[in-house]
């Protein structure tokens, strides 16, 4: 027997459906080309999640310019919530391409340097710039090296402490390589200290990480160092 509000709603609404639906529209609105669901957001939150995330996002923003003071009816701040959530999706949530690997018998040191990446800091919410450099010794098989870059992408999943930041690609680049020898090296300029505290405008900070053959053996070790190393202006 059927309880009355069984009787009156219908069957059963899938939620995710109408989520998926309310984030293509979104999306279109954006401009953004349409991916699969799984493709944007492969952090194991559903897309109804997402969606809640963005709109806290979009009323903390608008809360934050109430607090400063600006008529959140002006049109340079109207749509400042909304777009201040895209950045936040592009920044942390944007598409993950997977991680490929190609058969290959080279098993000297392969290096990508010098490679930009931005993140927030946990303790301001303000930019930080990162200049990575990253290596491995294969495996029996390479990665691609735009890949290699993109790993970081991976990891920047929320506003990061550069030095988690550095221990978590470092350990995502060892397991993905066959776990011979990771190494990263991570400059960080970070906005926090250039823009208020002390106002250094050109302190930067280096983290490093390196694991198996690259942190046991002196040799490789310094073969990393001397050809990773990050520049002052890449
Ligand atoms: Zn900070």
């Amino acid at each position: 027997m059927k309880s009355p509000d069984e009787q009156t709603m219908g069957p059963p609404m899938d939620e995710d459906a109408i989520a998926r639906d309310l984030l293509n529209c979104i999306d279109d609105l954006q401009g953004l080309p349409k991916k699969p669901a799984s493709h944007l957001y492969p952090d194991n939150t559903s897309i109804r999640s997402h969606i809640h995330r963005r709109d806290l996002i979009i009323r903390g923003t608008q809360l934050i310019l109430e607090g400063i003071g600006v008529d959140i009816t002006d049109r340079n701040f109207a749509d400042t919530p909304r777009r201040y959530a895209n950045f936040i999706s592009e920044l942390f949530w944007g598409p993950r391409p997977a991680i490929t690997a190609f058969p290959e018998t080279h098993d000297q040191m392969v290096i990508v340097r010098n490679h930009e990446a931005w993140t927030l800091c946990p303790h301001h919410l303000l930019p930080v710039r990162l200049v990575i450099s990253i290596g491995y010794i294969p495996k029996g098989s390479v990665l691609g090296l735009s890949k290699l870059a993109r790993l970081f992408d991976d990891i920047n999943t929320q506003p990061l402490m550069q030095e988690t930041a550095v221990d978590k690609l470092c350990t995502r680049l060892y397991h993905e390589t066959g776990e011979m020898g990771a190494g990263v090296i991570m400059k960080g300029e970070h906005l926090c200290m250039r823009m208020r505290g002390i106002k250094s405008s050109h302190s930067e900070a280096i983290t490093s990480k390196l694991m198996g053959v690259l942190r046991e053996n002196p040799q490789a070790r310094t073969e990393f160092l001397a050809l990773a190393a990050v520049h002052s202006q890449p």
